[in-house]
């Protein structure tokens, strides 16, 4: 299909530049979303990470909920990178009080799962699917998924089994930021979802 693909990263709140900044990398069109009208205008979104819960207060307040919700519903290809995966949880645990999320991935995530001692750390995954290096991953105060229903599929696990990575259909959650580590797997992996969205979309 002629021309870049033309993705969003959810601007409300959060490390919205570097996925810019990858994403131009990797040859897409990366632009801001903050509005109804800007999401209608790409296929593809990246929720970055941040705060769930202002990124679901501003969204809310933008009238993004509902498009967001009904753009998984159709299928459109995100990807949800910490805050990201908060709001692409069907089951949110430990979110403050009202807090809600998109949904679209069948887990129950559990916010600020790593508790104060380990705010930050970096972890080397095998990710199914992905030849070559281990992915060398950033979490900062991330969730974790705590379990996985029987519409999402584990992509990667910490040494002591807990999952930090699923996948359902077109959606992407990580618990980790690879658009700060400079990874690029999973970023083409939504690229390419995007592309096999657009086909269909064409069809
Ligand atoms: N703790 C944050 C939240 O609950 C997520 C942290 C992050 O995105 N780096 O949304």
């Amino acid at each position: 299909m002629a021309g870049n693909p033309r993705v969003g990263v959810l601007a409300l709140q959060g490390d919205v530049r570097e996925h810019i900044a990858l994403l131009s990398r990797l040859g897409a069109d990366a632009v801001r979303v903050r509005r109804p009208d800007e999401l209608r205008a790409v296929d593809g979104l990246v929720i970055p990470g941040g705060e769930s819960s202002v990124i679901d207060k501003l969204s809310r307040s933008f009238g993004l909920q509902g498009p967001i919700r009904a753009a998984i519903a159709a299928g459109m290809p995100m990807l949800g990178t910490c805050a990201g995966l908060i709001m692409l949880a069907d089951t949110v645990v430990d979110a403050i009080d009202g807090q809600e999320s998109f949904g679209g991935l069948d887990v129950v995530v559990r916010r600020n799962a790593f508790g104060r001692q380990a705010e930050s750390f970096e972890a080397e995954l095998e990710v199914a699917g992905f030849g070559g290096d281990p992915v060398s991953a950033a979490f900062i105060r991330g969730p974790v998924v705590e379990s996985v229903g029987p519409a999402a599929t584990p992509l990667a696990a910490l040494d002591d089994g807990r999952v930090v990575a699923v996948e359902q259909g077109t959606l992407l959650g990580l618990s980790f930021h690879p658009e700060i580590s400079g990874e690029t797997r999973f970023h083409q992996r939504f690229l390419d979802a995007v592309e096999q969205w657009r086909h269909h979309l064409a069809a």
